[in-house]
């Protein structure tokens, strides 16, 4: 009998109220794992009736007794740490390698939570007039919640919960259906720490729960992370309800190579950038811009690593690059790849139609190569999200960096050079929010904001780092004169 998914909602496991459940399918074997319930406004309008109930005496909990929970989870994460990368792999189909390093960055964000105390301070001058100081003070503001994706089901959501409660807010996450068992495990795990009921919540469903999250009047802001059109949705509808919101997007994300860099280097990293996640990742490169005699050795030696990558189950060791996440989702990259044929590319390396044995029924697309990619082809211009890289061939870089900024999109960029000009103007010229110097995976750490600009991000206030601390507390103005 298949596992029906519970909320957590207000230190208690619930059933939804709904009848509809979606199932949850191992995206490799098609095995089903569990059902999801398709929540919608009465489970969510629960949770932030716990979460709101909570917050009075949570934020008046010292913030040094807040931040010892931060110690216990990351102990009790550690603990599971393979657990957790287990799960991640069987629900999402990434390797077991990848779901470590997913697992690893997930409890950088609680170890990141435990600085609050030396971090959430306010300031004060004295003397703003004669006699009189002004203070600003940082208060938490009420219940939170997160809209979160399905390619880093671990991950973020632990950007946003472990500092938004320890500066004293309650939250509400909202995972994706797609892969809702990650934080199934996290809020068990969570459920070992005693929190106050309440403070923690976790509440299943789609477009419905987000709608109601989105349009809830006691939910004060909303962290946001998905693809862009419903970035766009979430960032006008939670405005509309007076929240604060922070919405990251979808991407394009362009390396360029210099004929000085590297080769093999390069190559190296550029590889883990495209088809590390199956592509699946905001930060895969998706285009690399060969910069005038790069493009020979740099289309060759891609081409070679490329070809040799062992496609199979994540659960296996020696697999090197898992399954996409689903039937649906290889349709699309398939058809995406196919767009890109017609409209003149020549794949040099085809992942369409790969069958690994078995796992016959996987959602499996092998790594693919598209070359003599042009800036007006839609696999130029559209995020593909899977394991296909582009190759556009640039005179020089100026040409390269007009390209790059053609694109609608502002997540990531990287070059690979070994020239140092041109490695501050690429970084000084490009507008993408994450800029990788000889890196192909430019992803911020949890003491750092997660950039993103243009059409990857909607906001002001990033994910993590200060901007996470600004976007959870308010600062309230004290001016004082003691007569
Ligand atoms: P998605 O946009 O389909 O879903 C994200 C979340 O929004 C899910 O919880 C989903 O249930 C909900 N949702 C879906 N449609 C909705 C709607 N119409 N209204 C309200 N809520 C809705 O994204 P996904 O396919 O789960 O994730 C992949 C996308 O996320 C990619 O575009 C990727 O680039 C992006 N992403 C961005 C970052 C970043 O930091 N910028 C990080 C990870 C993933």
């Amino acid at each position: 009998m298949v596992e029906k998914l519970k909320q957590y909602i207000g230190g208690e496991w619930v059933s939804s109220s709904v009848a509809k459940y979606t199932p949850v399918t191992n995206p490799a074997t098609c095995e089903l794992l569990a059902e999801c319930p398709d929540g919608g406004r009465e489970d969510v309008d629960r949770a932030v009736q716990a979460a709101k109930a909570a917050y009075e005496e949570w934020r008046s909990t010292p913030v040094l007794s807040r931040a010892q929970y931060m110690f216990r989870f990351k102990d009790l994460l550690e603990s599971r740490f393979e657990d957790l990368a287990e799960m991640v792999v069987k629900e999402n189909g990434k390797t077991r390698d990848e779901a470590r390093g997913e697992v690893r960055r997930g409890i950088e964000s609680v170890d990141f939570a435990t600085s609050v105390p030396s971090i959430m301070r306010g300031y004060k001058v004295e003397d703003i007039s004669s006699g009189i100081d002004e203070t600003a003070e940082r208060q938490p503001l009420g219940v939170f919640a997160a809209i979160t994706p399905f390619n880093f089901p671990m991950m973020v959501p632990l950007w946003f919960l472990p500092t938004a409660i320890t500066v004293g807010n309650t939250f509400v996450v909202k995972p994706s259906p797609q892969t809702p068992l990650s934080m199934q495990l996290v809020y068990e795990i969570m459920d070992e720490l005693d929190l106050p009921e309440g403070v923690v919540n976790l509440v299943h469903g789609g477009v419905e729960a987000s709608r109601a999250v989105m349009e809830h009047p006691d939910i004060v802001g909303v962290s946001f992370v998905g693809s862009t059109p419903v970035a766009k949705i979430v960032y006008e509808t939670c405005a509309k309800h007076g929240k604060r919101v922070q919405a990251q997007g979808g991407a394009k994300n362009y390396i360029a190579v210099m004929p000085d860099a590297d080769m093999a280097a390069s190559v190296a990293n550029i590889m883990g950038s495209a088809f590390g996640c199956a592509g699946q990742r905001c930060l895969a490169g998706s285009v690399v811009v060969a910069v005038g005699d790069a493009y020979e050795p740099l289309k060759a030696e891609l081409l070679k690593r490329a070809a040799s990558l062992r496609v199979g189950y994540g659960l296996q060791e020696t697999t090197q690059m898992g399954t996409v996440i689903s039937p649906a989702a290889r349709e699309r990259i398939e058809g995406m790849i196919s767009q890109g044929v017609a409209e003149g590319a020549t794949p040099i390396l085809d992942g369409r139609g790969k069958v690994i044995e078995g796992y016959e029924q996987g959602s499996f697309v092998g790594p693919t190569i598209l070359d003599g990619v042009s800036p007006e082809m839609r696999v130029a211009k559209d995020e593909i999200f899977g394991p296909v890289l582009s190759i556009m061939h640039a005179r020089d870089f100026d040409e390269a960096v007009t390209m790059i900024n053609g694109s609608r999109y502002g997540n990531a960029a990287s070059i690979f050079t070994r020239n140092g000009k041109h490695a501050r103007d690429f970084k000084y010229r490009i507008r993408a929010g994450n800029i990788g110097i000889n890196v192909g995976v430019a992803a911020a750490t949890a003491s750092f904001p997660f950039g993103g600009q243009k059409e990857s991000f909607f906001g002001d206030l990033h994910g993590q780092g200060m901007d996470a601390i600004e976007f959870y507390t308010d600062k309230k103005i004290l001016i004082e004169r003691w007569f």
